[in-house]
């Protein structure tokens, strides 16, 4: 029955959630930092509400709005130094997963100035990072809730996560009305991403009591959206926005707990070889990971299905629809070069997978998926 649980973020959630909590903003100081993506922070409203918040409270603010996705550790660098010169004293983030870690990070480079951009991830720096506030547009990350940030180095091109105390968001403003714009392959991609959170997080060895709580939610909730959205191809209505919404909060928070397994680090190199969007990266091993979980956490396992109330069948081919992936080949070198990452030792992802995974394992999997 042991767990440790630590999940420090204050929630207000519900329609009109940041407008109707103008205070919290206040308590951080007169000068905010917005941190967005090209786009979605304005088509969501979540910007228009911040903005008028912010005036009536007499909040000075500059906006930072070039957070690519899979954001870059340059950009975040580049955006703390803008931020430190203008004296900002709290950060708000709005978008979907990669403006909220964007924020995390740019935080930690606004506070130290002589931290250069690839030495976040040593984790190695004096002060602590500027308040974060955050606001979410998409339904997959549950960035908002958890302790990481999953940033890209620009020179090598590789995914690579920060994570700790420190890189929580003090508050999170949660409205799902803020998620009604995801297109539909936005939508069924980040929905991928909650579920496989969910999902792994059942898996892990590090699985306990408490995330179990948040995955008793999360997975039936996310699971009867996805099953729709398979059925019915098209845009889901203001209550299913919210269902997908919640239901990634619960898979973040198990995630949180738990950490994910093999399918993420493997569907990092789809995302930055192939340009395939996080979610349908991840899931795209999905298949893979319930067959070692009938192998070798067949109870685990079968909670999952239960607790979605289907069947291996069923589930494995809703998920791989939903996938569906470009044509993807790799040559033997490619396969090589990809799994180099993994040379010198087996993340924790691996090492949580139920009976292990290896380098080996995953090189066996490209070749079998991809090979040429
Ligand atoms: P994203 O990269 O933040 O956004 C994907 C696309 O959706 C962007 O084009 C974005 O536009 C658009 N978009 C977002 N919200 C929208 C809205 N309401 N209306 C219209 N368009 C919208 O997607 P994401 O899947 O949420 O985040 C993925 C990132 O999070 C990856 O880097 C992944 O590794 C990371 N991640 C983090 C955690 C964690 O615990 N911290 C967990 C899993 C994954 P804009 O470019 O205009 O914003
Ligand atoms: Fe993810």
């Amino acid at each position: 029955m042991d767990f440790n649980f630590f999940m420090p973020v204050r929630i207000y959630s519900g329609k009109g959630a940041v407008k109707n909590n103008a205070e919290v903003f206040s308590a951080y100081g007169k000068n905010c930092g917005i941190v967005t993506g090209r786009s979605s922070a304005l088509k969501s409203g979540a910007l228009d509400d911040v903005l008028s918040v912010l005036s009536k409270s007499g909040i000075n603010c500059i906006i930072y709005d070039k957070i690519e996705e899979n954001p870059l550790i340059e950009s975040c660098h580049s955006a703390g130094s803008l931020f430190r010169e203008n004296k900002v004293d709290f950060i708000v983030g709005i978008g979907g997963g990669s403006p909220l870690d964007a924020s995390k990070a740019i935080a930690i480079y606004a506070a130290n100035e002589n931290l250069s951009p690839k030495d976040i991830y040593l984790r190695k720096y004096d002060n602590s990072p500027l308040p974060v506030l955050l606001i979410g547009t998409t339904a997959g990350t549950g960035s908002e809730v958890t302790g990481v940030s999953v940033l890209t180095d620009g020179a090598t091109g590789r995914k690579k996560s920060i994570s700790g105390a420190d890189c929580y968001a003090k508050a999170v403003f949660a409205d799902s009305s803020y998620t009604q714009s995801m297109p539909y392959e936005v939508t069924i991609s980040t929905a991928l991403d909650a579920l496989s959170h969910a999902v792994e997080g059942c898996l892990s060895a590090k699985y306990a009591d408490m995330p179990q709580l948040f995955a008793d939610k999360a997975i039936p909730m996310l699971w009867d959206c996805l099953k729709w959205l398979d059925k019915n191809k098209t845009l889901p209505d203001e209550k299913m926005r919210e269902s997908l919404y919640y239901g990634s909060l619960y898979a973040g928070m198990v995630l949180n707990q738990c950490g994910t397994l093999f399918p993420h680090p493997l569907g990092y190199v789809l995302t930055e070889n192939y340009k395939i969007p996080h979610g349908k990266a991840c899931t795209a091993f999905m298949g893979e990971l319930i067959s070692v979980g009938y192998s070798y956490a067949r109870e685990k396992t079968e909670r999952i299905m239960e607790l979605a109330g289907t069947n291996e069948d069923e589930f494995c081919s809703v998920i791989s629809r939903l996938t569906a992936l470009p044509e993807i080949t790799m040559t033997d070198e490619e396969i090589s070069k990809y799994c180099s990452r993994w040379d010198e030792s087996a993340p924790g992802n691996f090492i949580n997978t139920p009976n292990g995974f290896s380098k080996a394992d995953a090189e066996r999997i490209f070749r079998k998926r991809f090979g040429v």
